[in-house]
């Protein structure tokens, strides 16, 4: 007997944002004349992506001087940005540096430092909402000079040592709703100081990523199944699945194509096809054409 095909479709709105792009393009152009090119950090968090690129000649490489090439040995800033101290010690290295760092995060780094500056001489704090250790936030907190603080919850607030005047920037990957919280809480511990302005909340989110939550959850209401595709090291991909999931509780995550199990597609007549920011196109295109000989073969029984 026929069954009717469902329909499949992948997510317009998911995949690398422009500035992983952008990132990505740098590394393809710098591999095409051959020879290695080292990146400070994974360029993307995204195992499927990673070993493409390594297959082209992209080296990973961490702080540590073992792994650090020689003089004129390429290296590759990715999108999240270094620390002034990191682009003088590559200059001291005399490494062939190509700078692919995210143009609003550089914005960012700009404006932390020219707040910084501002509040320096006032003992004021510069406070960073995101996640300690991000090497987004790790070039954020370079950038500033005086008292920086690292805070992920309203709950870290009371505890912290902050001094007004104060300067609040989000890492441009954090969820919306929590930052308003978080810039709630804030004010709500500096009255005075945030009715005198010496409070200064700055949206610093990037578009692409608020953006994104609205267009997913239309996607996961709009289709049967949700086939979510992420690399299991993405935190942002961990996040936008288990929002995914709290739309259309027929969201399964993979990492790739072998994942899919057949079972999963029984009864639907439109599945969707999705992913992180940090998910490769090609790789749902592969996802999606696993599901559509997944399905055929269970149409025609
Ligand atoms: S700022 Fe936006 S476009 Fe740039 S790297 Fe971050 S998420 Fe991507």
């Amino acid at each position: 007997m026929h069954k009717l095909k469902p329909t499949i479709e992948i997510d317009p709105s998911a995949g690398f944002c422009s500035g992983v792009k952008r990132a990505i393009k740098s590394a393809e152009n710098l591999l095409k004349s051959g020879g290695e090119v080292s990146c400070l950090g994974e360029i993307v968090h995204n195992e499927n992506e990673m070993e493409r690129l390594k297959g082209l000649g992209m080296r990973v490489i961490g702080p540590d001087d073992s792994e650090i090439p020689g003089p004129g040995g390429r290296v590759l800033i990715r999108a999240h940005g270094v620390t002034p101290e990191t682009y003088k010690e590559m200059e001291e290295r005399l490494l062939s540096v190509t700078d692919a760092t995210c143009p609003v995060v550089l914005r960012l780094q700009q404006n932390v430092r020219k707040a910084s500056e501002e509040v320096f001489a006032r003992q004021g704090t510069i406070v960073i909402f995101g996640k300690q250790g991000h090497p987004e936030v790790i070039g954020l907190q370079g950038n500033a000079k005086g008292n920086v603080r690292v805070l992920s919850h309203p709950d870290d607030i009371s505890g912290a040592a902050l001094t007004t005047p104060l300067h609040v920037f989000a890492q441009t990957t954090s969820n919306a709703a929590s930052y308003k919280k978080f810039c709630e809480a804030i004010t709500a511990r500096f009255p005075d100081a945030a009715s005198r302005g010496e409070v200064m909340l700055h949206q610093t989110i990037c578009g692409q990523v608020s953006k994104r939550e609205p267009a997913l959850e239309k996607f996961a209401r709009d289709h049967d199944v949700v086939i979510f595709v992420t690399g299991s090291g993405s935190s942002n991909g961990k996040y936008l699945s288990e929002y995914c999931r709290s739309v259309n509780a027929r969201t399964l995550v993979v990492t790739g194509p072998g994942q899919l199990e057949k079972q999963w597609f029984a009864g639907a007549a439109s599945i969707g096809v999705t992913g992180a920011t940090s998910t490769p196109a090609w790789l749902m295109e592969e996802v999606a054409s696993a599901i559509e000989t997944m399905t055929s073969e269970a149409s025609c029984t």
